[in-house]
């Protein structure tokens, strides 16, 4: 490698109680049942560490979100799993944002590029480097789909065996996309945090380490590099509002805690912008506890929406979510399955951009949230594309033509 980053990852901190862990050894939830979350020496990493000459790393060497590894808890660079990474593009929706009425920017992240075509890699790849530093050999999750692609990719590439436990109606792409990279995977007649039981209730007898969303420490680590990578690529700043797809939320929490973390090196000022979750109307815990004012967001009965990613009835990191969102002045919107559809079909005809039907959501959101007054007219504002839009049934709009007849014109026409 061309320079060496050094390590600054000092210890895990219960996200609850503050209560400190070791972190020489594979975690999952504290003593008291709460997320972990990684601490750094940020005071040692403030004399060395320099933002531009980390954004210069060669990307052959550092692929992607591991130029920032000063930054990340990775120590040895044989642990590090990459399948070839890359800085996410921000692509500027012009025609999109004029029909919503946005008179400032519409940029999308578009996280569909990465690794198994979802945002997904960013966490799994943290998740699967530091568990094989930690002699891991065999993992386990529930998973929507996404999730457990990654796992799946990641956990081959590492030499670990895998096994992902998704409801039966996940998308049929991801299912086998597991299966060929060598995961089990199972369909179960649940959502997924019934087949996050499955995992909890097997683990001890399969020998699993679990990678469950946010009951181990570093996806959270892998996903907060959404929020450096941003930053660097708006010339150290922030945009304004940030529309997040929320399932979990561990990207959301992940970029509020990447926003700390520069802050204090000093890689960038105070502000912050708007956290907007977005969520499903037919599965929206989080918008539900937001406008209750509570702190917990109980489980959503009979969760429902094509939207898988966000399809999450019950949120271990909820009180981390709701933290962030009102901390930053934003919001938790719900939007229908409906809207969600119209905006795929708005940025993909006005911008040619296929959104993931949850980015698509996140789209929703803000014409909602434009609508509503809660952003600017002249907003930055930044949407999360989190997967690719071709990982989802389409909807086929192609009309069959029998070539032994005449095709004339008057056939291709609406
Ligand atoms: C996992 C996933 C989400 C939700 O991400 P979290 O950070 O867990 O909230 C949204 N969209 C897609 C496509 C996903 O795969």
């Amino acid at each position: 490698m061309s320079d060496a980053p050094s390590n600054h990852f000092t210890h895990l901190e219960c996200s609850m109680t503050g209560a400190v862990l070791p972190n020489d050894r594979a975690q999952n939830l504290s003593p008291e049942g709460w997320p972990l979350l990684a601490r750094y020496d940020l005071d040692s990493m403030k004399a060395s560490a320099d933002r531009d000459a980390i954004a210069a790393r060669d990307g052959v060497c550092f692929p992607g979100f591991w130029k920032w590894r000063e930054l990340l808890p990775v120590k040895d660079d044989a642990h590090v799993t990459t399948l070839g990474e890359v800085d996410t593009p921000l692509i500027l929706t012009r025609a999109t944002a004029d029909k919503i009425g946005l008179k400032g920017a519409l940029l999308v992240k578009d996280e569909g590029r990465l690794p198994t075509g979802s945002f997904k890699a960013r966490g799994l790849g943290m998740a699967v480097s530091m568990a094989r530093s930690f002699g891991v050999t065999r993992m386990a999750m529930p998973t929507n789909g996404n999730a457990g692609a990654a796992l799946s990719a990641y956990g081959a590439a590492a030499g670990m065996e895998t096994y992902a436990f998704c409801p039966e109606d996940t998308p049929d792409v991801n299912v086998r996309e597991i299966s060929a990279q060598g995961g089990k995977v199972f369909r179960v007649n649940g959502l997924i945090h019934e087949c996050g039981a499955i995992v909890g209730a097997l683990k001890e007898e399969m020998g699993w380490f679990d990678v469950s969303t946010l009951k181990e420490p570093y996806r959270i680590e892998g996903k907060k590099t959404m929020g450096i990578e941003l930053a660097c690529q708006l010339g150290w700043t922030l945009p304004d509002a940030i529309f997040y797809p929320t399932g979990g939320g561990t990207g959301l929490i992940g970029m509020w805690k990447a926003f700390d973390e520069m802050e204090r090196l000093g890689w960038i000022g105070p502000e912050r912008p708007k956290m907007f979750a977005v969520q499903a109307d037919g599965c929206a815990p989080i918008v539900k506890a937001f406008e209750a004012g509570e702190e917990h967001a109980p489980e959503w009965v009979g969760a429902h929406t094509f939207a898988a990613g966000i399809r999450v009835p019950k949120a271990i990191g909820d009180f981390l979510i709701l933290r962030a969102v009102r901390d930053s002045g934003g919001a938790a919107i719900a939007v229908s399955d409906a809207r969600i559809e119209a905006a795929r079909d708005l940025c993909a005809h006005e911008d040619g951009l296929l959104l993931c039907p949850e980015g698509a959501a996140t789209l929703a959101a803000a014409q909602q949230a434009l609508a509503d007054g809660q952003i600017e007219k002249d907003a930055r504002v930044m949407l999360f594309n989190c997967g690719s839009g071709l990982k989802y049934p389409l909807p086929d709009t192609s009309k069959w033509l029998d070539r032994t007849q005449p095709i004339t014109a008057n056939l291709l026409a609406d």
